[in-house]
C-alpha cells in the first residue's frame, strides 16, 4: 500500500507539533510504522491522503455509531452553521439535548454540557468533592478518564500505551488524593474504604472499561460498588464517555441495571463534534455554579454547532431503537467470527465483547483487569495491526484499546474483515 503522502505529512508535522500528532496514540508508536493521515471519511470507510480506503473499526474512538459523515448529522450541522458558530449565551437547543439525555440516562436528573470527556470527568470529581466535603477519590488501575491531573495515575489508553502511567507534571499533592484499586475486585475497595474511612468523596470507573482493552464487569461487581458507596456516602461516578448511548440508550448503567450518582458522557453525544457532559442527581448537580458554590464554566460549552450534531445523533438513536440490536449483532458477528477463525488456526486468544465494542487480546488467559490485560503479547499485536492495515482494515493502534463498530458495517464488509483477520493471523504466526 502506498502511503507516501502520510509519510511526507508525518515528517513535516514533527517539525511543528509534538511528536507530529495532537493526541499521543495517533503516532502509532505502540505498533510501529508511520501513522496514516486522514483526508475524509464516509460510512464504514476512512480514506488516507493517498486515497487508500480502510474499513473503520475505531470510528473516531467511539462517536460514529452510525458510521462517518452520516447525512442526518451533516445536514443538521450545515443548517445550524447558517445561524452562526458560537454565541457564548444560552440557546434552546441546550435545553432540548439536556432533556433528551435526562429522559434516557437513568442517573441523570440535571446535566451540564462541556467540551470534552476530560472536562466532564474533571468537573464531576470537583462537584463530588464540593458536595461531600471530602478530598480523596478512588479510580481503577488501567482506567482512563481523560488527562486531568487526578486521573493520570495508573491511567489506561494512551498513558498505558506510551508507558507513562504516571505523568511528570502531576504533583505529589494531587496524586496522594487518588487511591487506586484493581477493576473487578470488591475486596480491594473495601480495604481502601477501611484505610481511608470518611475521607473518600467519589469512586469513578469505566463500568465497562475500554481503555486497557475491553474488560467486562463480573456479575455482582457494579452492584457491590453501589452498595459500598451507599454505605460510605461516596459519590459513585460512571464514566460513560465510551459506553453512554453505545451499549444501550442509557449506557452501561441501563445494560447492567446499576444506577450511579453521577455520569460523565463525551464524544458520542456530540455526534463527532467536541462535546462532553456530566450529570447526576439533582441534589448533587445543584452544587454546580451558578446554582451552587462549585465553579465550572466554558466559553464554548453548549456550542450551537456541537449541540446540533449531538441532537441529530441522539434523536436518531431515540427514534430508531432497533439500532442497538443491529450494533449487538455486528459486535457478535465480528468478535465470534474472529474467535472461530483463531480456533481453526489453533490459537485460543481472548476476545472480550460487549455490544459493538470488542478487543482481541494476544493471550490465552482471561482478561478481567489491568494485570491480566498486560499479559497480552504487544509485539504480536503490533504485527497484527500492520497486517490488518495492509489489508485495508483500520484498527486502534494499541493492544490496550477497545474497537468500536458502527451500523455502517454490512455483512459483506464483515466478511472482508474476517478474511483480512484470517490472512493476518497466518502471516504474523509464520
Ligand atoms: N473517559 C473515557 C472513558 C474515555 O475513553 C475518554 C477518552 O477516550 C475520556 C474520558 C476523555 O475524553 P476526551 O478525549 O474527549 O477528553
Amino acid at each position: 500500500m502506498n502511503i507516501s503522502e502520510s509519510k511526507r505529512l508525518f515528517a513535516k508535522a514533527q517539525d511543528f507539533i509534538p511528536g507530529g500528532v495532537n493526541s499521543p496514540v495517533r503516532a502509532f508508536r505502540a505498533v510501529g510504522g508511520d501513522p496514516i493521515f486522514i483526508k475524509k471519511a464516509s460510512g464504514a470507510f476512512i480514506y488516507d491522503e493517498n486515497d487508500n480506503a480502510y474499513i473503520e473499526m475505531i470510528n473516531s474512538w467511539g462517536p460514529m455509531i452510525l458510521g462517518h459523515n452520516h447525512p442526518i448529522i451533516r445536514e443538521s450541522v450545515i443548517q445550524a452553521m447558517e445561524s452562526g458558530t458560537s454565541f457564548g449565551a444560552p440557546t434552546a437547543r441546550e435545553i432540548e439535548i439536556a432533556e433528551l439525555i435526562i429522559s434516557v440516562v437513568p442517573s441523570v436528573e440535571k446535566v451540564r454540557m462541556v467540551n470534552s470527556g476530560t472536562e466532564a470527568t474533571m468537573s464531576a470529581i470537583r462537584v463530588a468533592r464540593g458536595y461531600t466535603g471530602k478530598d480523596k477519590i478512588i479510580k481503577m488501575i488501567g482506567h482512563y478518564h481523560g488527562h486531568g491531573d487526578s486521573f493520570l495515575i495508573a491511567a489506561g489508553s494512551g498513558a498505558m500505551t506510551m508507558g507513562q502511567p504516571d505523568s511528570p507534571g502531576v504533583t505529589a499533592g494531587t496524586a496522594k488524593d487518588t487511591l487506586l484499586a484493581p477493576y473487578n475486585d470488591l475486596e480491594a475497595i473495601e480495604e481502601l474504604v477501611r484505610l481511608n474511612k470518611g475521607e473518600i468523596a467519589a469512586l469513578i470507573l469505566e463500568p465497562v472499561p475500554g481503555n486497557m482493552g475491553l474488560a467486562i464487569p463480573m456479575p455482582g461487581y457494579l452492584e457491590g460498588l453501589r452498595e459500598i458507596c451507599n454505605r460510605e456516602g461516596i459519590v459513585l461516578i460512571f464514566d460513560e464517555v465510551m459506553t453512554g448511548f453505545r451499549l444501550a440508550p442509557g449506557g452501561a448503567q441501563e445494560l447492567y441495571g446499576v444506577t450511579p450518582d453521577m455520569t460523565t458522557l463525551g464524544k458520542i453525544i456530540g455526534g463527532g463534534m467536541p462535546v462532553g457532559a456530566y450529570g447526576g442527581r439533582k441534589e448533587i448537580m445543584d452544587f454546580v455554579s451558578p446554582s451552587g458554590p462549585v465553579y465550572q464554566a466554558g466559553t464554548l460549552s453548549g456550542n450551537p454547532i456541537a449541540m446540533a450534531a449531538g441532537l441529530a445523533m441522539l434523536k436518531y438513536l431515540q427514534s430508531h431503537p432497533e439500532t442497538y440490536g443491529q450494533l449487538l449483532n455486528i459486535g457478535r458477528k465480528v468478535s465470534e467470527g474472529i474467535k472461530k477463525i483463531n480456533l481453526e488456526l489453533g490459537y485460543d486468544y481472548t476476545v472480550n465483547q460487549v455490544g459493538s465494542m470488542y478487543s482481541l487480546f494476544f493471550t490465552d488467559q482471561p482478561v478481567t483487569d489491568f494485570e491480566s490485560a498486560k499479559q497480552a503479547d504487544t509485539g504480536l499485536f503490533g504485527k497484527y495491526f500492520q497486517a490488518m492495515l495492509q489489508r485495508g482494515v483500520y484498527l486502534a493502534p494499541s493492544q490496550f484499546e477497545s474497537l468500536f463498530l458502527s451500523t455502517a458495517l454490512t455483512d459483506e464488509l464483515i466478511d472482508k474483515i474476517l478474511e483480512a483477520h484470517r490472512e493476518s493471523m497466518i502471516e504474523i504466526h509464520k
